[in-house]
């Protein structure tokens, strides 16, 4: 099977911005991948996921993600790159504004969370739960690039599919959250678990509930349309700066970890 070290996973947008050099589904015990293109990625070839599939077809709790990460770590990969959309519950936050995420919460309430239902037990440490290595080179990038971006972003993350009350809104701001979604944590986890780096760029696709009118899909794809290009030339840029070997707790998460 062709190896690659970095992937990619997206939620709309991205695919349309890169050629595609081959394409493959990956079977795992949890179901078949979705199909991940190889695409050329700055210099380096990667693995691209589209985290709903195809024609974004699942919704975020019905994402398969344990097949979605099964499937990039049997590639090779070691490093992923996701990017997200948001609401903003921290109302110093704006539609349009960038965050690399440093922190979560998790709300997540029906989808499978963990790699590591039977013995041996297994307890992942995610005192970092982004790697901090894919933090560093994204807020290196950043900088380089003078694209502002908040870098101390706790990211909530809701079951959905629906969006969330102002009530909701309200206790979540009061845990310390500052911005919503319904995917990264269950990826981030998932990622831990199997020894590979994740971290993520998310964009600001509205305020979160109470905070605007009315939230509609309109405007996400909208938001998203416009921040995939940069969103793209900042991890392009991150993957340039990366070191060779990783020297990140990520890279030895299970030991440890078993009972
Ligand atoms: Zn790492």
């Amino acid at each position: 099977m062709k190896k690659v070290k970095i992937a990619l996973i997206s939620g709309t947008g991205m695919k349309s911005l890169i050629k595609v050099n081959s394409t493959r589904r990956v079977g795992t015990p949890y179901g078949p991948s979705p199909m991940i293109s190889f695409v050329n990625f700055g210099e380096v070839e990667v693995a691209f996921l589209p985290r709903h599939g195809e024609a974004h077809k699942y919704p975020p709790h019905m994402v398969n993600y344990r097949a979605n990460m099964w499937a990039l770590h049997s590639l090779g990969v070691e490093r992923i790159l996701a990017t997200s959309a948001t609401g903003a519950i921290n109302p110093d936050y704006s539609v349009g504004d960038l965050a690399i995420l440093k922190d979560f919460l998790d709300f997540t309430v029906i989808r499978p969370r963990t790699f590591y239902d039977k013995a041996p037990v297994t307890h992942i440490d995610l005192t970092s739960p982004f790697c901090p290595e894919l933090r560093k080179s994204l807020l290196k990038a950043a900088k380089k690039k003078g694209q502002k971006v908040w870098d101390d972003t706790t990211y909530v993350c809701m079951e959905g599919p629906r969006y969330e009350t102002p009530a909701e809104i309200k206790m979540l701001r009061s845990l310390g959250g500052d911005i919503v979604g319904m995917t990264v944590v269950s990826e981030a986890v998932l990622a831990r678990e199997l020894e590979m780096c994740y971290a993520c760029v998310s964009f600001v696709s509205n305020m979160a509930a109470g905070m605007q009118k009315r939230i509609t899909s309109y405007e996400v794809v909208e938001v998203g349309r416009r921040s995939t290009p940069i969103i793209q030339g900042l991890l392009e840029e991150a993957i340039r700066n990366l070191p060779k070997r990783r020297s990140c707790p990520c890279s030895y998460a299970l030991e440890g970890a078993r009972l």
